[in-house]
């Protein structure tokens, strides 16, 4: 727990703690094992997999944002959610969003055909849905707001109310906002993920993620298997991700303010079918997002009005939008859901999760506005060009 402003939590985590040489940035540990003092005296560290001085410096800076009781770093994202799954049995249900993260979806489905939980993917913007779901006595409810790629809201505070109520657990992945603009955790919810590879790190260099855990039971628990499974994330990572995470405030500002330029140039493009993002007003979960999120985030999702041919021509003309995957980097990137981050989801699921055939997903960098806003005038006027 820390009294401090997340800012502040994120620059100062581990400053000035070198009791060796007084370092200003704390050093990174690499050694793998750490000396018994005595025959039966078991050092804080013994193991890396089990603990790592640099990988616990990072749990505790995203632990004290998340504002949690415990924290255990992963060698990614995915990792990270697959540790939250330790907790569960062969009769335990979990109902997560229809429209999740495309690898969280390859991983409940998979799983539960292998029969580790039950699995119900369902719309949870719909409340007949969601309530009928949970009258089935879950054991988790997975939560992702805004959701990939479609920015779609749910009100988590709510939700939590719900599942609560039924006795399940609810977790909520929080890779989109980062703990700069949404703290789930506050909103009631038991465990908060991250993929770190995103905002977290925002760099671009560095896979990992992390699970936080509101009560010290669950986030013991999840350390134990953490360790026993071999989730958890190597010294050099944790390094990386730390120094990246002292600058997210300053970062998520900024992606936001750039994300604010590239809405209104889209807004008055006729080549923009639609463009999903939570702080335009006649977004759906706008309302609820103004209520539990402290900022709109640098992600935006777009239907190019056109063809295939058409989207390709748009995203070859593109000059500094990458065509690549990941998001929440220094650098702007474009994304192709259909082809790309949800490819592992059949036809039918990606049509049920409104994922349309010319859905475009932005992540905003920190470069100029105005250069990202030609960027992309660039690309629709050649489109119209070739009409
Ligand atoms: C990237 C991502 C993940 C998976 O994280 P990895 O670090 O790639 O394993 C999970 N959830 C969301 C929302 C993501 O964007």
């Amino acid at each position: 727990m820390s009294d401090k402003k997340s800012a502040t939590i994120a620059v100062r985590t581990g400053i000035t703690t070198d009791s060796q040489y007084q370092s200003v940035v704390p050093p990174i540990y690499l050694s793998t094992n750490y000396e018994f003092p005595e025959f039966g005296e078991v050092p804080t560290y013994d193991y890396a997999r089990g603990g790592n001085p640099t990988r616990n410096l990072l749990e505790t800076a995203l632990c004290d944002l998340e504002n949690g009781a415990g924290a255990v770093v992963t060698n990614c994202g995915m990792s990270a959610i697959n540790l939250v799954l330790s907790l569960l049995g062969p009769d335990d249900l979990i109902v997560a969003p229809h429209d999740c993260y495309g690898g969280t979806y390859r991983l409940f489905d998979s799983r539960a055909r292998k029969g580790a939980f039950k699995i119900a993917f369902v719309d949870q913007s719909d409340e007949a849905a969601l309530a009928s779901a949970l009258a089935k006595n879950p054991k988790l409810v997975w939560i992702e707001t805004p959701s990939n790629p479609l920015l779609r809201v749910v009100d988590v505070q709510a939700i939590c109310q719900q599942a609560h109520a039924v006795g399940a657990w609810v977790g909520v992945d929080n890779t989109f906002l980062s703990p700069m603009l949404q703290k789930p955790l506050n909103l009631g919810a038991d465990f908060v993920v991250h993929s770190t590879t995103k905002f977290i790190n925002g760099h671009s260099d560095t896979v990992g993620g992390v699970v936080v855990a509101k009560d010290q039971d669950l986030a013991d628990e999840l350390k134990w298997w953490g360790n026993c499974i071999g989730a958890t994330g190597n010294a050099f990572d944790s390094y990386m991700t730390l120094r990246g995470l002292r600058t997210l405030s300053a970062r998520m500002r900024q992606h936001e303010e750039n994300s604010a330029e590239v809405l209104a140039f889209l807004q008055g493009e006729p080549l923009v079918r639609i463009i999903y993002h939570p702080s335009l007003p006649e977004h759906p979960g706008h309302e609820i997002a103004k209520k539990q999120q402290s900022g709109f985030g640098g992600m935006l999702s777009f239907e190019l009005e056109g063809n295939e041919s058409e989207l390709k021509l748009f995203l070859r003309s593109l000059k500094l939008f990458t065509l690549a995957e990941s998001l929440g980097g220094v650098e702007s990137l474009v994304t192709h859901p259909g082809s790309m981050t949800h490819r592992a989801m059949s036809d039918e699921a990606q049509a049920e999760a409104g994922i349309a055939a010319t859905l475009l997903r932005l992540s905003i960098g920190l470069e100029d506005h105005n250069d990202l806003v030609a960027d992309l005038k660039h690309a629709f006027d050649t489109v119209r060009e070739s009409q």
